[in-house]
């Protein structure tokens, strides 16, 4: 990656970039292809590796940005596959972005190959990121799923919580998924006391991510505690409580996630009070 170093990543969805040479994200089943700590070329890639198969993602400097699905779950010869996580700390955040964008993308693509409604085979749309049914006209688009995260703050502590699916004793800030007809304060107001049984206030915006795993939107917030027992909820929260921000347990790795990020940036805060 480090050939147009400092160039921005910009979305769109027809290729408009012209003298560099393509920047090509290929996937081998959920993992994305690389030589060495760079992007393979098309050439590398193989004989089965073609661009009319491939979603444009947008530019970088000079180059236009593609995902391509490879058909063969296995790395072509010579090149070895990496996991989404990994990219971000072998190939750098911007690559991360690209990458989580292909992958998205290749997934809704792969996902949308017939229409929901009549289920004919649908075909892709030139200049939009849209699939269309011949039959109905129906347009599927690609999918993105928000999802709150909420920091809780009483005085100098923060509500942090152990997720029964996580084995490494990590505690992050509660999350969860925003339902159909709900505001994202709703969300909030509902994860929180379906997961810790207490009730808040004052939410506050904080940022967001793209978080690829498969399609989500991360929208982080804070948000002041108002009054209850913290309760963990026994099915996806197994420890939860509010810890002093001098005293706080394992967290979320620094980078990757926002919740990082939400986390590191209100303790610092806290403690500079
Ligand atoms: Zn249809």
């Amino acid at each position: 990656m480090n050939e147009t170093a400092g160039e921005e990543f910009a979305v769109s969805i027809e290729p408009r970039a012209t003298g560099g040479a393509p920047l090509i994200f290929a996937f081998a089943g959920k993992d994305l292809v690389v030589t060495g700590d760079a992007l393979p070329s098309l050439a590398a890639l193989g004989a089965s590796a073609s661009l009319d198969e491939a979603i444009c993602i947008g530019e970088r400097g000079r180059s236009t940005c593609y995902a391509l699905a490879l058909r063969d779950p296995q790395a072509p010869p010579g090149l070895r596959s990496i996991g989404l996580r990994a990219v971000f700390g072998e190939l750098g955040p911007e690559a991360f972005a690209m990458a989580s964008r292909a992958a998205q993308l290749l997934t809704w693509d792969r996902e949308h190959r017939f229409c929901g409604a009549c289920g004919t085979p649908t075909e892709r749309v030139a200049g939009e990121p849209a699939r269309i049914c011949p039959a109905c006209d129906l347009h599927a688009y690609p999918r993105i799923s928000p999802a709150i995260m909420v920091l809780i703050v009483r005085g100098r502590e923060v509500l942090l919580a152990r997720n029964k699916r996580n084995t490494t004793g990590m505690f992050s800030a509660l999350a969860g998924f925003v339902e159909a007809g709900e505001t994202l304060e709703e969300t909030i107001v509902r994860e929180v006391r379906e997961e810790v049984g207490v009730s808040v206030n004052d939410i506050r915006y904080f940022g967001s991510q793209s978080w690829p795993f498969p399609h989500s939107l991360m929208i982080a917030f804070t948000a002041t505690y108002v009054s209850g027992d913290v309760t963990p909820d026994g099915i996806e929260i197994e420890e939860a409580r509010f810890f002093d921000v001098d005293a706080l347990p394992q967290l979320p790795p620094a980078g990757l996630s926002i919740a990082s990020r939400l986390i590191n940036t209100v303790t610092a805060e806290l403690r500079s009070r």
